[in-house]
């Protein structure tokens, strides 16, 4: 490392409130599918900046409409409506088929939108408070506090009790942990339809169906978290199609912007009409111009360029080869996720291989302690797959 790579992180670690312990690298521009830090070492990411820059580095299509929507005009107001947020509303809708949009500027900030929402849909229908919502454990859903009182982590949440209250834990998978948890105050259940953070476990069809059928019985709203699982990542614009469990209320970032800060809760237009009303809910930079001008370009270029077609063509390639990895090391003990969202599960901390992946130009990243997490971006290819199993292969130790 370079003396001024090491002092850029001396003066980062004395200015930044310490809130991560980050990898010892710099990083100065993207390419593609790569990376480079300020002394111009090269690396191939498996992250894409934890499932956001789906589209890889330096897009150019992405960048120009990025640069004229800079020269129009950044910001106005929710208060007036503009080009971009309309357009990018419309196609978000025609991707998602739910009915309506609200733009926030991140994924916790959907969260509590989508929490706002449901308990806004029940208190008109009974006029009381104090309604629950079921969340799953090992769940991650932001660090805003009315996300992070979904989030199934304990560590997450302790330091900072109260949380909001009435959210109540069942398991992901186990429909009979739900039933135990419905009453007559539950509101809403929330869910990420693939796990992220907690592990990478993704929701059974069977699970998502009968969940659905409960809320469908008793009126309470399923609320899909879709902010890492969504966008093309698992080879559906959004995780849940691929049952067809759609639910009342869905929530997306991420990739939604590949990279400009932007994400959005989307619902049904049953929904929209008995809960959030004019006065309610709002934000002052939620889908300005240009966070709209990068969701309207974003999706454009899933469809011409055929992201979702390359997730399905190289996703099945990735788990082939992340299997073989897994069969050959003691030490890994699982491999699961869906698409291009995989989790290889080791019987020991994964932090030393990571880091010796990062010397050897990989980004890879954890789930907790013992995962590690591949979520490159869409458009990698075979080849790319292989160069990240050999780099792996020799990192992997014992
Ligand atoms: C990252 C993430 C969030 C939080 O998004 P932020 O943009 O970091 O606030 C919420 N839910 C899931 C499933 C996530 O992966």
């Amino acid at each position: 490392m370079s003396e001024t790579m090491k002092a850029y992180i001396e003066q980062a670690e004395r200015d930044l409130l310490h809130t991560y312990n980050r990898y010892q690298i710099v990083i100065d521009r993207g390419e593609g599918v790569c990376l480079y830090d300020t002394d111009g070492k090269k690396y191939l990411d498996f992250v894409s900046g934890i499932a956001v820059f789906a589209l890889g580095y330096g897009n150019k299509e992405y960048n120009d409409a990025l640069k004229a929507q800079i020269d129009k005009v950044i910001h106005t107001s929710n208060y007036y409506y503009n080009v971009p947020a309309v357009e990018a509303a419309r196609k978000l809708k025609a991707v998602s088929g739910m009915d309506r949009v609200f733009f926030t500027n991140s994924g916790a900030e959907a969260v509590e939108g989508a929490i706002k929402a449901a308990r806004k849909y029940a208190y008109l229908k009974d006029k009381t408070t104090d309604h629950e919502i079921i969340a799953m454990n090992h769940s991650f859903h932001g660090r805003t506090f009315g996300a992070l009182s979904v989030t199934g982590n304990p560590k997450y949440r302790e330091p900072f009790e109260p949380m909001i209250g009435h959210v109540k834990f069942a398991d992901l998978n186990d429909v009979e942990s739900v039933k135990k948890q419905i009453t007559d105050k539950t509101c809403a259940v929330i869910l990420e339809t693939v796990q992220g953070e907690g592990g990478l476990f993704p929701a059974e069809e069977g699970f998502l169906r009968q969940v659905r059928d409960i809320c469908d019985e008793k009126d309470i709203l399923l609320i899909l978290d879709e902010i890492q699982c969504g966008m093309g990542r698992t080879g559906y614009m959004y995780a849940w199609q691929r049952y067809g469990v759609k639910p009342d209320i869905m929530t997306t970032a991420k990739a939604l912007g590949c990279g400009v800060p932007v994400g959005a809760f989307l619902m049904t237009e049953k929904v929209a009409q008995n809960s959030l009303a004019a006065g309610d809910h709002g934000t002052t930079y939620g889908g300005n111009p240009l966070a709209c001008a990068a969701v309207e370009k974003v999706l454009d270029l899933f469809e011409k360029d055929h992201i979702i077609e390359n997730v399905r063509e190289v996703a099945p390639y990735l788990e082939q080869r992340l299997d073989e990895l897994k069969d050959r090391y003691d030490c890994i003990t699982e491999r699961r996720g869906a698409g291009l969202m995989q989790g290889l599960v080791f019987s020991r901390p994964v932090r030393d291989i990571i880091d010796r992946a990062m010397e050897k130009g990989l980004i890879l990243i954890n789930a907790g302690a013992d995962i590690i997490r591949l979520v490159p971006p869409l458009v990698i290819t075979k080849k790319n797959v292989d160069e990240m199993v050999s780099v792996l292969d020799t990192c992997i130790g014992s």
